[in-house]
């Protein structure tokens, strides 16, 4: 894009969206510094053209237009951040990248997608509508390829962009035609100071709109129902998801349990939003397939059900997974996120034994006996299936959906959930 060319540009962490930020900048004439922590990711950008790698701590940023930062980097304590900041020099993300560019692109739109539990299902769903409805359309952000590494869409293109609170915070100017705000439980809190912090980090996907553009807020929650008041002035722009509003979801075999009526109901005010048919949006919500470690189901052995819900990295994404089932072994326990299991309380009764893994399994087994009737710590996943498989009986479902982060015992939710995958599959 002509809008980097000839600047300077530092560029801090060089995963997979790193590098195809240094690609797209260094391809756009633009002069780059990049650096990684990690030997092996700086090996992969140091044969770019018009790329040099240097430690950016070491170097007067004077000068350049931004430091582009991974979302990994922890911008409340990175020394490289707050020397930027104190420079004067704008912190922004891959994302931010694309929004300066896109007036060089054919008309197009975006869709903005956040929240904290529901981001990539609603994100992957509009993008199967739109798909089904012929429009071009593809996924980026938190989800699939870097938005930077991908071919731009022909005219009359959408954008779906995966917006976490990380990258929202490295955006400036992303004007979405369609921002969804899906639900705000506290999560991340590590990185911001406090829950407020997190959620301001949200709403700034609507302070960067312009306010003739559309807003889909669920209003589940109360820090959610807050951001909904403020924008009432945007009238009929405005689309606030209920909770609780019954539906036939008979018919959409992905999209099963409340959280996905949520979702649902999302995905479909965001296309409507974009003006794509009733016709159309039925077909799309009908033929959605869901995606990878999120409920789903990768064996039936016996009568019994193995559910991958990997992804429910927190309380609030376990919840519903339990209330979906009626006689549930639950698999529990990783690295924790907080101090307890509350939100998962109200669907103890479909629990017939818990196992506990991970840091977590000491806690968690504390926290559920006397709540569910068997509880066991058996420290590790494949231990736990093993235990849960031998008792489970027809009818039960064995449920992975850990309430917590993968990194105490696995690389990432996704590993998290090919293990047990496999560990069903090696199962006696
Ligand atoms: P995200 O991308 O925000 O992490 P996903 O769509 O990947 O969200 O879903 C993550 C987990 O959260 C899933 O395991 C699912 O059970 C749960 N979940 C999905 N949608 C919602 C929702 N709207 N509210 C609460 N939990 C949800």
């Amino acid at each position: 894009s002509t809008a980097f060319a000839g600047r300077r540009y530092a560029v801090l962490g060089l995963a997979r969206s790193g590098l195809a930020t240094v690609r797209a900048l260094a391809k756009s004439g633009a002069h780059v510094v990049a650096w990684d922590s990690d030997p092996a990711a700086r090996a992969r950008a140091a044969g770019i053209d018009g790329v040099i790698v240097h430690d950016i701590a070491k170097l007067n940023l004077d000068g350049a237009a931004a430091l582009v930062v991974s979302p990994g980097v922890p911008l409340n304590t990175h020394p490289l951040v707050a020397r930027a900041r104190t420079a004067g020099i704008a912190i922004i993300g891959d994302i931010e990248l694309f929004a300066q560019a896109r007036s060089e692109l054919p008309p197009h739109k975006v869709v903005g997608i956040t929240g904290t539990n529901g981001k990539s299902t609603t994100t992957a769903l509009v993008h199967h509508i739109l798909r089904t409805a012929g429009v071009p359309t593809l996924m980026g952000g938190n989800i699939g390829l870097p938005i930077l590494e991908q071919a731009p869409l022909a005219a009359g293109g959408v954008y779906v962009l995966e917006l976490s609170s990380y990258q929202l915070d490295l955006t400036r100017t992303l004007d979405c035609e369609v921002a969804v705000l899906l639900n705000l439980t506290p999560d991340h809190l590590d990185r911001y100071d406090g829950f407020e912090g997190y959620a301001a980090s949200k709403a700034r996907l609507f302070a960067m709109q312009s306010p003739t553009h559309d807003a889909v807020v669920g209003i589940g929650d109360t820090p959610s129902a807050q951001i909904a008041r403020s924008l009432s002035a945007r009238g009929e722009h405005l689309t606030k998801i209920a909770p609780g509003v019954c539906m036939d979801q008979s018919r959409w075999p992905a999209l099963q349990g409340p959280h996905n009526a949520q979702n649902a109901l999302a995905a479909i005010a965001a296309v409507k939003a974009l003006g794509v048919s009733e016709a159309d949006i039925d077909r799309g919500l009908a033929s959605f397939t869901g995606l990878p470690h999120r409920m789903e189901t990768v064996a039936v052995r016996n009568g019994v059900t193995f559910v991958d819900d990997s992804k429910a990295t927190n309380p609030e994404s376990a919840a519903p997974a339990l209330g979906a089932f009626d006689r549930v072994h639950w698999i529990v326990g990783g690295k924790r996120k907080g101090d307890d299991l509350d939100a998962c309380a109200p669907y103890f009764g479909s629990v017939v034994a818990a196992y506990t893994i991970g840091e977590a399994g000491p806690l968690f087994r504390d926290l559920l006996t006397g709540r569910v009737p068997v509880v066991q710590e058996a420290g590790d996943l494949v231990t736990a299936l093993a235990h849960a498989a031998a008792a489970a009986r027809d009818g039960d479902v064995v449920l992975l959906s850990p309430a917590c982060a993968s990194f105490d015992q696995f690389r990432d939710y996704e590993d998290r959930g090919a293990a047990f995958r496999a560990a069903v599959e090696a199962l006696p």
